[in-house]
């Protein structure tokens, strides 16, 4: 029997994943992307190529800006949108949808006035329904190319994790599963900022070193603040914590990575946002996370500093200084 999928998003994720979904010929796959030129210029060329360009996309992929035509009859909806704009599209399309057909988020943010996660943002608007987060190492430009990789399926409900992982399991992509959504979608969240820490490290030249405390630290650091919200301190060590961290704060397409690099060589966050196509969402989670773990009284240094550079001004070289002479720790 072929299993329908609804994909919203016109993004290289959305797009990955649509590569991903269609090589098992019993899966349906459908994208909804919400601007016509857009999804127009995708069905035509078989490609995105302002997002993912130079990756095919199957015949079979029907792509839309028609919501109905894309989520009628879907057994599954993938969510692929940055963080700010989940909520107003699931609101515009929230009436389109029948059923209750669960809810696969590859997001990876915390919204900005609520400080939801994607899932509580999914529950809030579209009332209960089960959700799963996919989560770890997964740059859409490497899963549409058929890279290997390893993502984790998080859910309450096991059985959908477990169906999830049925779905998107490749001979290139191997899905892992667990019940920690809370941590698997905090470390998705809190390891952009840290990639923005790590690229100003690569921008200022500060070194490997240098790179690699970041990168050690705030690990740390997301754990702390995962904790704090019950997440399993295990799921910082797995593929959507470490995993996920190592490959943001190393690949030269992480576009995270790239605004801290731009940042450490001295332009400004406005000019950097300005001139970039895709979102990166560690802009906006650097102010919730910073919010939240000032309204909770936690200790995050690095994402104090990093929120100070993006908001306040503050030059890299003194954030920098700053992080070197705090008071001691064990
Ligand atoms: P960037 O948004 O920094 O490119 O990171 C994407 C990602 O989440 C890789 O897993």
């Amino acid at each position: 029997m072929t299993t329908k999928v609804a994909i919203l998003g016109g993004g290289g994720m959305a797009t990955a994943c649509a590569s991903l979904l269609t090589e098992n010929p019993e899966t349906s796959v459908s994208m909804w992307v919400r601007k016509p030129e857009i999804a127009d210029d995708i069905n035509t060329h078989r490609e995105n190529r302002r997002l993912l360009p130079g990756v095919k996309l199957a015949e079979t992929v029907y792509v839309t800006s028609d919501v109905d035509a894309a989520v009628a009859d879907a057994d599954y909806l993938v969510i692929a949108i940055p963080t700010e704009f989940v909520r107003p599209a699931l609101t515009s399309l929230k009436s389109h949808l029948t059923g209750e057909s669960p809810v696969i988020s590859v997001v990876k943010g915390i919204e900005k006035d609520t400080f939801y996660r994607p899932s509580e943002i999914i529950n809030d608007v579209l009332g209960p329904r089960p959700v799963v987060a996919l989560g770890g190492p997964s740059h859409a430009e490497e899963i549409a190319r058929r890279l290997p990789a390893s993502v984790v399926a998080a859910s309450g409900d096991i059985e959908l994790a477990r169906a999830t992982q049925e779905l998107f399991s490749t001979d290139r992509f191997r899905v892992y599963t667990n019940i920690d959504i809370v941590g698997v979608e905090l470390a998705g969240a809190l390891k952009n900022v840290i990639a923005i820490a790590a690229g100003i490290c690569d921008g200022g030249k500060y070194g490997d070193n240098a790179k690699s405390a970041i990168m050690t630290r705030g690990l740390v650091e997301m754990n702390r603040f995962g904790s704090s919200f019950g997440a399993e301190p295990a799921t910082f060590s797995g593929l959507a914590g470490v995993g996920d961290l190592i490959t943001t704060c190393m690949s030269p397409f992480g576009r995270n990575r790239k605004v801290g690099e731009r940042l450490g060589r001295g332009e400004t966050l406005q000019q950097i946002l300005s001139s970039m196509e895709a979102v990166a969402e560690g802009v906006n989670t650097t102010r919730s996370v910073y919010n939240l773990s000032e309204e909770k009284g936690l200790e995050m240094p690095i994402t104090t500093e990093i929120y100070r550079v993006l908001f306040e001004g503050k030059s890299p070289e003194d954030a920098t200084h700053t992080l070197m002479t705090r008071p001691p720790r064990e």
